[in-house]
């Protein structure tokens, strides 16, 4: 789960790690006092979405008086932001946050992430802040430098002034730097976070360490026991689909291509996205529903997928080893008949009672074709789905 930058940044004030001075604003007259009350001469007016890459599109704006934070505020709020990492249909901006203005010597990265790879938590940094890292990643890695934190001992003070000579700081700084590393390892560990980001950390021309920006992403497993977080969830900004999906227990991702997916197992369900790529198609979703997969569960995994009109065809595959295929056989007849379902229904299915399953469908009335097995199932949805686009 995504936090907003100003929640993120509420947690860092928490901490104790330099942040400006901001508040949030959900209407341009809430802008302009948040703006008095904070006094000039430099604000900086931010759209409040879940995507990075806001200062190129128009998302950060600097004003140099309240009539002008009040003019940006007007000139983001209740649009939608399109950034390189919002999607096409960008985000909604609901809230912008004001802030004091700084000013800025030196921009610099900062981030800690979980690394799988050696199951520790990773302290990234990088002189070369305030610009795309995926790009600083991809074209000059040896501009980021990484410490691993070994998992009982936490940061070692070695550690902190690696990084500190990593980003070239001087020794005002360095200090200022450990302490906020110390501050953020602490809140990484606090909030089950995945991912605290800061991009970028800026030195200022008074020499202060400050985030000028803050990015969290908490741990969606870790939940149920930071139910502070979880209630900062802004639904808005997450796809709707995958939302209602989440409400009914299915495990669905909205995806770029015309062939809808549902199947029992995400293993199946990746198998399944392989198959139908390896047929030249591509899929629209990735969609588990589960091993506990009801005749409802069905109908409601049809009524999501169907709510992509991309979809020109649906790839039922259903395994049938803890559920029964006859059952999984009436979730489909009972969808396709309530349901508008205007495209064709590929279906395989295999295991318990699994003849019982194909003979409902073909008695069922309706459109839907039988596949031998998952080659032919992949073979027939790509067909079905290119004749109709
Ligand atoms: P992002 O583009 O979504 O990552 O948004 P950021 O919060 O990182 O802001 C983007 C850029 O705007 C920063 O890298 C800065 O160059 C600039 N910026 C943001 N706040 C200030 C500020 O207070 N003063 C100045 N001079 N520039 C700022
Ligand atoms: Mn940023």
């Amino acid at each position: 789960m995504n936090l907003h930058e100003y929640q993120s940044k509420a947690l860092f004030a928490e901490y104790g790690i330099p942040i400006p001075e901001g508040r949030v604003a959900a209407s341009v007259d809430e802008a302009a006092k948040a703006a008095e009350a904070l006094g000039g001469p430099l604000w900086v007016v931010k759209a409040q979405v879940h995507a990075g890459g806001r200062g190129k599109a128009g998302g950060v704006k600097l004003a140099k008086s309240v009539e002008e934070v009040a003019e940006h505020a007007k000139g983001m709020l209740g649009r939608r932001l399109v950034t390189h990492q919002s999607g096409p249909d960008g985000l909604p901006i609901d809230r912008v946050y004001v802030e004091s203005g700084s000013e800025i010597d030196r921009e610099l990265y900062l981030s800690l992430v979980v690394d799988r790879a050696s199951e520790k938590i990773a302290i990234m940094a990088s002189a070369a802040g305030g610009m795309d890292i995926e790009e600083v990643a991809a074209r000059t890695p040896e501009k980021i430098s990484t410490v691993f934190l070994h998992p009982a001992a936490g940061l070692q003070p070695y550690q902190a002034r690696q990084i500190a000579f990593g980003l070239g700081l001087e020794k005002a700084q360095q200090g200022q730097l450990h302490s906020i590393l110390a501050k953020l390892v602490k809140l990484f560990a606090d909030c089950d976070a995945s991912l605290v980001e800061i991009n970028p950390l800026i030195v200022t021309k008074s020499g202060e360490v400050v985030a000028l920006d803050a990015k969290i992403n908490v741990e969606d497993n870790a939940l149920f026991r930071q139910q502070r977080l979880a209630g900062m969830r802004d639904v808005a900004q997450e796809d709707e689909k995958e939302r209602r999906a989440h409400e009914h227990d299915l495990n669905y991702v909205s995806l770029d291509g015309n062939i809808a997916c549902m199947v029992n197992g995400a293993g199946l369900a990746m198998g399944t996205m392989d198959l139908i790529k390896l047929h030249g198609g591509e899929p629209a979703n990735f969609l588990d529903v589960g091993g506990g997969a009801t005749a409802e569960r069905v109908k409601e995994a049809f009524n999501i997928i169907l709510t992509n009109d991309k979809v020109k065809a649906i790839l039922v595959n259903i395994f049938g080893g803890i559920v029964r295929c006859d059952l999984i056989a009436e979730g489909v007849i009972a969808a396709v008949k309530e349901v508008h379902v205007g495209v064709p229904v590929v279906v395989r299915l295999e295991g318990t009672n699994v003849e019982k399953g194909r003979q409902l469908l073909a008695d069922s009335g309706f459109d839907i074709v039988a596949a031998a097995d998952l080659t032919d199932a992949a073979r027939k949805a790509v067909e079905l789905a290119g004749a109709a686009a």
